[in-house]
C-alpha cells in the first residue's frame, strides 16, 4: 500500500507551506496556507536531491510569488498509509 509523509515550513511572507511526499521523497502535492486570512491555495512544489537522505523541497508560494527552498532529513519523515479514495480502491480490489 502506498505511503506518504508530510513536511511543513513557513514562507518569508508567513504563509504556512506544506507538501506530501511519496516514499522516494518526491512531492505528490504542495499547498500554502495564510494563517491570518484563513485561506489555502495549492502551491507547486518539487523535491531536489530526493535520492539523498538529506534533500530540499522548493515551493512556489502563491501568496508572495517567491520560490522558497527548505532542507529536510529523510530519516525524520513519518510515513503513513495514504488516505482517501486511492486507499479505498486498493482495499476493495
Ligand atoms: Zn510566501
Amino acid at each position: 500500500m502506498a505511503k506518504s509523509a508530510r513536511v511543513h515550513s513557513v514562507c518569508e511572507c508567513q504563509a504556512s507551506l506544506g507538501a506530501e511526499l511519496d516514499e522516494q521523497q518526491r512531492v505528490l502535492r504542495g499547498w500554502a496556507r495564510d494563517r491570518r486570512r484563513r485561506t489555502r491555495l495549492s502551491a507547486p512544489a518539487h523535491s531536489i536531491g530526493s535520492e539523498h537522505p538529506r534533500f530540499d523541497v522548493a515551493w512556489f508560494c502563491p501568496y508572495c510569488v517567491r520560490n522558497t527552498l527548505r532542507s529536510f532529513d529523510g530519516s525524520a519523515l513519518a510515513y503513513r498509509e495514504t488516505e482517501g479514495d486511492e486507499a479505498v480502491a486498493v482495499a476493495a480490489g
